[in-house]
């Protein structure tokens, strides 16, 4: 992409060139479908086989209890309607938080139409989810826990592990999102006490449209797809094989990266985050400060809107986000700044910027000088700010 800074890894990454290299024999020489007999069907039949071995050696887990799905939002979407329907018979009620991905809170919606009934817990006003009002929304017809492992727009990490405990000790399932947290955090299954985990191979540089639900040994939850025995005859239909092995590869890479990527992304966030608190008045990091992934920096802007500080930065060359990408385009500001707390005017100028691994510190300094050029600009231009401005400095 040339001269562009690439600052929305939270939206989607760039496939990694050894993913797609891994990939291409998967078109063109090993073909065969994974259910046939012969040599080229069954060298794609081990291709998903060690794939699946690599992700759950990656989580602690079993082979088998990896499923592949066509991406998060379809793992979010088997894992709530499946849990629901295969315990409604002890209870209709479902907690989750007033955080989630649309996939799972538009999931939930659904279910509501149902006739099951979710409670969405509060989080506090750094976006964790508070677990005393999580212990209170628990009732005896209470099925299913849906917590995400960490935020998509402001990068919260939640406990996952104590609300998995939380769930456990009362006999309710636990379900994690963990699509931005996968390949990018050290996550333990087991440990952690989770029954199903959501991810996607294109927010760990893999390939789009293929990911993966994981579902611990026992779980009595029906097929997502009805047909063949693909996936031991939970979602069938011949397998994304070239997907497969993209996201396998894209899993072991991540493995054996993550450490020195965390490092590296780390002090580009901090780097950045520093800046834009010193140099830009009237701004807001949104946000836990320490208990946050290591690539994402949330900020409002008074005075500011959002889409206008987007569309100027992409006319610089910079690709950032005010929030989910699922929410721009709608007026909407996102659900998840209003539950921190942010007014609707705040929550209309923020900016999302993920780095990667690959950013430099250039970039930031570009970024930064950028952001405060534009935010000058669009506040020159605010007669809110003009008030303000005679209001509050003498
Ligand atoms: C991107 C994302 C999803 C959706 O994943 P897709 O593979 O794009 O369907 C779900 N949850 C979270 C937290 C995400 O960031």
């Amino acid at each position: 992409m040339g001269q562009t800074i690439y600052l929305d890894h939270a939206a989607t990454t760039k496939t990694s060139p050894q993913v797609v290299e891994a990939m291409l024999p998967y078109f063109t020489d090993y073909y065969g479908n994974p259910s046939s007999i012969y040599s080229a069907g069954s060298a794609a039949k081990g291709a998903v086989m060690k794939a699946r071995e690599t992700i759950a050696a990656t989580l602690g887990v079993k082979t088998n209890e990896i499923y592949f799905t066509a991406g998060g939002s379809e793992a979010d979407n088997w894992a709530l309607v499946a849990a629901a329907e295969a315990y409604e018979s002890k209870g209709k009620h479902i907690i989750t938080s007033k955080i989630e991905h649309h996939a799972v809170l538009h999931t939930c919606a659904y279910l509501e139409k149902r006739g099951f009934e979710v409670t969405y817990v509060n989080v506090d006003e750094n976006g964790i989810l508070k677990l005393e009002e999580l212990k209170h929304a628990i009732r005896p017809d209470t099925i299913l826990i849906s917590v995400m492992f960490a935020n998509n727009e402001i990068g919260t990490v939640q406990p996952i592990k104590e609300i998995g405990a939380i769930a456990r000790e009362r006999g309710i399932l636990f379900h994690t999102d963990a699509v931005q947290a996968y390949g990018h955090m050290p996550i333990r299954a087991e440990e952690m006490n989770i029954d199903m985990l959501s991810a996607s191979g294109h927010k760990f540089y893999g390939p789009k449209g293929i990911g993966f639900l994981y579902i611990r040994t026992g779980l009595k939850l029906r097929s997502f797809l009805h047909g063949g025995q693909q996936e031991r005859g939970r979602r069938a239909g011949t397998e994304n094989v070239p997907g497969i092995v993209g996201i396998g590869k894209a899993a072991e890479l991540a493995a054996e990266r993550m450490e020195e990527n965390e490092k590296k992304e780390r002090a580009l966030r901090d780097y950045l985050t520093d800046r834009i608190e010193k140099e830009i008045p009237y701004c807001r990091l949104n946000g836990d400060r320490e208990r946050r992934l290591s690539n994402n920096v949330n900020f409002s802007f008074r005075f500011v809107e959002g889409e206008s500080l987007l569309i100027m930065l992409d006319m610089k060359g910079i690709c950032a986000s005010s929030g989910s990408a699922c929410t721009s385009g709608s007026l909407d500001p996102s659900h998840v700044l209003l539950a921190v707390g942010l007014p609707h005017e705040i929550a209309h100028g923020s900016l999302r910027l993920t780095v990667g691994a690959e950013n430099t510190r250039e970039e930031m300094d570009r970024t930064v000088e950028a952001i405060k050029e534009i935010v000058g600009k669009l506040r020159e231009m605010s007669p809110l700010y003009e008030d303000f401005i005679k209001k509050n400095v003498p």
